[in-house]
């Protein structure tokens, strides 16, 4: 019987990713891991997003899923350019994933360069892809026990983006409760509270991201 430790194969990704941060470092791309479950919403966030950029940062995507290529899809309508990884059952993206979308790239010419996750709160989190930057979609039809159920990933982003926002009224999902339990576990992190769908709040989100684009030399 073999047996692989998972912290070994941990210690390989870790590796892997810091390569591909310093990749992203020396093309001026900033990247940015984004998480969250299936169905919260993070592909409508992020055709929101792209309009609200509206071209001020050259965006590019990479795009993980299980199968299919229904997102990749919906991104390449925008004129973004998209990378598919379909991981062949695997319930999350690797930076051996990551390092072999990059060729699919011209990463010299990115400034943000987004990677849609597979929609997963668990084991994502495990997983540094060698971003700069983690964000956490947690959609109002989850439901506001998330982040005491699933404490990992919330704590190792950056920022959480709380989307569907127009369901609020409609749910008994309390906004108070998230965000205390998001500033006890990642006090530094970012709390933004949008509806992608209606472009909402994004713009916030957009000029974020944009300074810290610019602060990377994009
Ligand atoms: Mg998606
Ligand atoms: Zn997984």
């Amino acid at each position: 019987m073999k047996i692989v430790a998972a912290k070994k194969i941990l210690r390989a990704n870790d590796q892997l990713a810091e390569e591909n941060r310093a990749r992203f470092k020396e093309n001026g791309a900033f990247a940015v891991n984004i998480v969250g479950s299936p169905g919260c919403g993070k592909t409508t966030f992020l055709e929101s997003l792209f309009r609200s950029l509206d071209g001020r940062v050259a965006p590019a995507v990479i795009e993980g899923d299980i199968a299919s290529s229904i997102d990749a899809e919906r991104i390449e309508k925008q004129g973004v350019p998209v990378v598919q990884i379909n991981t062949d059952g695997a319930c999350h993206l690797d930076a051996t994933m990551v390092t072999a979308a990059m060729d699919g790239l011209e990463l010299d010419k990115i400034e943000l360069l987004v990677i849609e996750n597979v929609g997963n709160l668990v084991c994502t989190a495990g997983f540094d892809l060698g971003e700069n930057l983690r964000i956490v979609i947690l959609s109002v039809s989850e439901g506001d026990d998330k982040i005491a159920k699933y404490p990992a990933i919330f704590q190792r982003s950056h920022a959480l983006v709380i989307t569907k926002t127009d369901f609020l009224a409609q749910s008994n999902f309390n906004v108070e409760r998230v965000v205390g339990d998001m500033r006890r576990l990642a006090p530094e992190a970012e709390i933004f509270q949008v509806s992608a769908l209606h472009d909402q709040g994004m713009d916030t989100v957009a000029d974020w991201l944009v300074e810290k684009c610019k602060a990377n030399g994009g």
